[in-house]
């Protein structure tokens, strides 16, 4: 091994100052300006920048490495700019003599000067999170590199450099001693063992071409990307370009992001390589070799670091890389490497394993016999999954729950699905998603029951309640057979014979008994039963269907999101939008907390409509009363009806006392409108400008929300009058001005002659739950009747005990409305609407027409709204919306504190916005990143959503339910996104 491998710390860099830097790039390249030192290794780095801002980088080379390489750096600068990559990189600027590198003499000693281009950004290591995007980002330019190298050539190339993964096992020998831990060293060992054993077949037949080399943190430039995250621009420093396996740009820029996610190891290597892929698809024995490699990089990089720090004892930046190193390594070396090369191969499009199709073959046809002796039973596959019928309200977190869900018939035997994820796995929302697919196949039996081998096959390991042996099937070779959940026989020998007994099936403490089988490809210690939905085509590589040793087919349904999705876009109108850019498929709600069809758990901060929480068994059940005996319309005499509008008038304030049924909140505003015209024999309306009321054509009208409304700013509604909203935030009128509720009134004065009615949200919902300053309603309303108009209080969103503190949001404010609209919470999801007006304006609506609503106001609606209340007072969720809310309100205020990004945290009870701005104390929306920010609660396990007339107010208005545990989850996470980036 050539000593010049390690000698790259321990020389010294070139004796300049940023004077000399100055000083030189003026006289040699003609750039005056002004001198500040990059950091380097071993060479001098200096930004110039002239009086009129062009930035420039003067490098002096340290003369160690002599002028091959740099004329390589250059040349290969000039040949990949010239390629058209999609990115940014510097190219080398010529000197006023025309040369590129330029000779100085400093104190009798040679150096090589030269200049480049600046490529205007941050390092990657300024980012915090790194999220998918980032990463693929990074793999596709890693690729565009090597596509773009790949007919470069140059004598240099052939230098033997320490960085160079062809050379990884020399350096980590010749560095080895430097881990000051035996415990560093074996972890070391550990990696570069499996490097060898690869690549000891692999090497040869790998391809090799010059490579950039360092597609590193350091080296990618970023951007900030209008939302806040920073977004790979431009790739610098051409420094460690060599001939090497292509393979190895991939898998340094891969080990070099691992370091940040080191939890999500096997993550950050598919995200790259996948992307990678992409662009410059990469061959079987390259996606073989690549785990090898990263783990190579990441030993290779942990023992040069250590160098460095032993020779730097006292810096400190130098001793946190090293702590750094050593966590990324033992992250990689977690990860298993059979299951990386199956990832690898799964996100490049191969099947997970090479022999995978073959081992389906032969399983099919090897005549296997049943591992539990059906003699007579029928074996019944059962559904286990989230959207298993047999759950309905939150059985599967109970052994019992979980005991029915697999009973079938009497005689009959239970089969638990290959594939499937499993609802008793999904657990409570966290951070990452439950290890729930299951990688075998389950056959429940009585504790007690014989269990056969169902092949031939050699003992590998036995243990209390495992049997563990190695099988062969047919052409597709060894593979390891799982059987779980079995008490070996005390004779167990080392050959085993198809059929022959190894052991009976063990009694479980939680669960009802049962076999698990499972097979594996790789000879894996310590198989995991379950995995993750990520992991999911990786592991079932590896772990072929195991249907044929149980004896029917136990296969379950592969996901469906994507196809599902793909029906959606395709069949529903585009304006009937989506949340996220990668929607969940969701497919179950059970209190405040949403399941997708791997069985994660999101917390739901956004479904105020389930207002007791998703699937209540008292809805259902009224629901199922209504269905099953009468459910028609409204012009029958039956008893909901009037039960339900005798609760409604009850909980009104005097003098409102007539209700109308309708079904959505848009319907009921449609209809209060009409009400009000009709009363007052007047047209115009007077509403809140950036409010939103419905989206029926008399409602959308007076609708100027932005979002759902983007045209009503040029061409305002004919008819409508608008007035400024009583935003003590952002409006005209701030909250330390005196009598601001008067006043914000008065806008309502100034339109009130002549209009019918004044419509508004008695707390500002839509703009994320802004509450009105003290006497503004109760003025606006006086102005209103005053001059013979009707006042509409809009309850929809912000109503019906979501406050906490008061049931009407307009009882905050001390006024009492004509007109109460109220729909969403009132059904818990079913369409259940209703307008609660005075006896006068009723009747005055009756003299001119009758009304009528197919279902609104039917025997399923009024029962249903009738539960949704007797459940509110039962579980007292009012209460508990004041007490959780009051909780949530300060840890976001608490937040606040901390993170200048936001602006606000408004609202009561548990209708909350937290106002998201750019430069508080200023008000710039962070509209942008407000939407960023949802998108990484979601991968986090949080459901919230953007709102508000410039969607930067996160809107916080959960079911009702919402336990303190849950409001904690909700702010921790957004500290956490906050505090390490989104
Ligand atoms: N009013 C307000 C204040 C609302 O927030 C909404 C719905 N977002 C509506 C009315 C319309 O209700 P629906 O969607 O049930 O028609």
């Amino acid at each position: 091994m050539s000593g010049g491998l390690f000698e790259g710390y321990a020389i010294e860099s070139p004796p300049f100052g940023e004077e000399d830097g100055r000083r030189l790039a003026a006289e040699l390249f003609g750039l005056d300006g002004t001198s500040a030192e990059l950091g380097s290794h071993q060479d001098r780095n200096f930004l110039i920048t002239t009086g009129e801002g062009r930035r420039a980088v003067l490098k002096i080379a340290n003369p160690h490495f002599g002028r091959g390489s740099l004329e390589m750096q250059n040349a290969a600068m000039r040949h990949v700019a010239a390629a058209g990559l999609s990115y940014e990189t510097p190219v080398p600027l010529e000197a006023v003599d025309g040369r590129d590198i330029v000779e100085v003499d400093n104190g009798g000693a040679h150096y090589d000067v030269r200049m480049t281009s600046w490529v205007d950004g941050e390092p990657l290591t300024a980012a915090r999170h790194i999220g998918a995007d980032a990463r693929a980002a990074v793999g596709a330019m890693a690729a565009e590199a090597a596509l773009a190298l790949r007919d470069f050539d140059h004598p240099a190339a052939d230098r033997v450099l320490q960085w160079d993964l062809k050379h990884a096992r020399a350096v980590v020998d010749g560095l080895i001693d430097h881990a000051p831990e035996a415990a560093q060293r074996e972890l070391v060992e550990q990696a570069m063992q499996v490097h060898d054993d690869a690549m000891a077949g692999l090497a040869p037949e790998l391809r090799t071409q010059v490579i950039h080399g360092d597609v590193t943190d350091y080296n990618v430039v970023c951007r900030p990307n209008g939302d806040g995250r920073l977004m790979p621009a431009g790739l610098i420093d051409f420094g460690d370009m060599t001939r090497s396996y292509l393979a190895a740009e991939a898998a340094v820029a891969a080990a070099a992001l691992l370091w940040h996610d080191p939890d999500d190891a096997l993550g950050v290597l598919v995200g790259v390589v996948r992307a990678f892929h992409a662009r410059l698809p990469l061959e079987e024995q390259e996606l073989a070799a690549m785990f090898p490699l990263v783990l190579a990089r990441c030993a290779s990089s942990a023992v040069s670091t250590q160098q460095q720090a032993l020779l730097e004892p006292d810096n400190a930046y130098t001793s946190g890389l090293v702590d750094g190193e050593w966590t990324t390594l033992r992250a990689a070396a977690a990860v298993r490497p059979a299951l990386a090369e199956a990832a690898c191969r799964a996100a490049c499009g191969l099947p997970a394993h090479p022999r995978a199709a073959a081992a389906a073959r032969s399983l099919a046809a090897c005549g296997a016999t049943p591992v539990v002796d059906p003699a007579g039973r029928r074996l019944q596959p059962v559904d286990l999954s989230p959207e298993a019928r047999v759950y309905a309200f939150g059985e599967w977190r109970t052994p019992e729950g979980l005991a029915a869900a697999v009973s079938v018939a009497d005689g009959d035997l239970a089969v638990g699905r290959y594939g499937e994820a499993r609802m008793h796995r999904a657990g409570d929302p966290a951070e990452r998603p439950p290890a729930a697919v299951h990688l075998g196949a389950d056959v429940f039996a009585p504790a007690g029951e014989p269990v056969r081998s169902p092949l031939d096959g050699r003992l590998a390991s036995r243990r209390s309640g495992r049997v563990t042996l190695d099988v062969e099937i047919g052409d597709a070779g060894a593979c390891r057979l799982v059987l779980d959940g079995v008490d070996p026989a005390a004779d167990l020998a080392d050959d085993v014979r198809a059929g022959s007994v190894v052991g009976t099936v063990a009694a479980r403490d939680e669960r009802p008994s049962h076999v698990h089988v499972q097979l594996c490809l790789e000879p894996i210690d310590d198989m995991p039963g379950w995995t993750t939905a990520a992991e999911r085509d990786a592991w079932l590589g590896l772990c072929p269907n195991p249907s044929p040793l149980v004896g029917t087919d136990a296969t379950a349904a592969p996901p469906e999101r994507e196809r599902l999705l793909a029906l959606r876009r395709h069949a529903v109108a585009d304006a009937q939008e989506l949340y996220y850019s990668e929607p969940p498929r969701i497919v179950r709600g059970w209190r405040n907390h949403l399941y997708d069809e791997d069985a994660r758990p999101y917390l739901d901060m956004v479904n105020n409509v389930a207002v007791l929480g998703h699937s209540h068994p008292a809805v259902a059940a009224a629901a199922e009363r209504a269905l099953r005996t009468i459910n028609t319309n409204s012009r029958f005499n039956y008893d909901s009806i009037a039960r339900f509008a005798e609760r409604l008038v009850e909980l009104a304030p005097e003098p409102l006392d007539r209700v109308f049924f309708v079904n959505t909140g848009s319907e009921a505003n449609d209809l209060a409108l009409r009400l009000a015209r009709t009363y007052t024999v007047r047209e115009e309306v007077i509403a809140v400008a950036g409010a939103y009321h419905g989206w029926t054509t008399a409602t959308y009208a007076v609708s100027t929300a932005p979002y759902d409304n983007p045209s009503a700013a040029e061409n305002p509604p004919p008819g409508l009058r608008l007035v400024p909203a009583a935003d003590i935030y952002r409006g005209p009128i701030g909250p330390d001005e005196p009598d601001a509720g008067p006043r914000y009134a008065q806008f309502v004065r100034d339109a009130a002659p002549g209009a019918a009615a004044f419509i508004c949200e008695p707390v500002l919902g839509n703009w994320g739950g802004i509450f009105a300053p003290d006497g503004y309603l109760e003025h606006a309303f006086r102005h209103v009747r005053e001059a013979g108009g009707v006042c509409i209080a809009d309850e929809v969103q912000v109503g019906y005990g979501r406050l906490g503190a008061w049931f009407w949001a307009f009882e905050q404010q001390g006024a009492v409305p004509d007109i109460i609209t109220i729909a969403k919470s009132t059904g818990n999801g079913h369409p259940v609407g209703a307008v609660i007006t005075t006896t006068p304006i009723a009747e005055a609506f009756a003299r001119n027409a009758s009304f009528f609503s197919s279902v609104g106001g039917s025997p399923l609606s009024c029962e249903i709204g009738i539960a949704v209340l007797d459940v509110m007072r039962d579980e007292r969720l009012q209460e508990n919306a004041l007490r959780v809310g009051t909780h949530l309100r300060d840890r976001l205020r608490e937040l606040a504190g901390r993170h200048t990004l936001i602006g606000a945290v408004h609202g009561h009870g548990l209708y909350l916005g937290a106002e998201l701005v750019r430069d508080r104390p200023g008000t710039t929306p962070a509209t942008e990143e407000a939407y960023a920010i949802c998108e990484r609660m979601r991968e986090l396990g949080v459901i919230v959503q953007p709102t508000g007339e410039r969607m930067n107010v996160l809107k916080i208005k959960p079911p009702l339910c919402l336990p303190m545990e849950d409001a904690d989850r909700f702010a921790d996470t957004l500290d956490q996104v906050l505090t390490t980036g989104w």
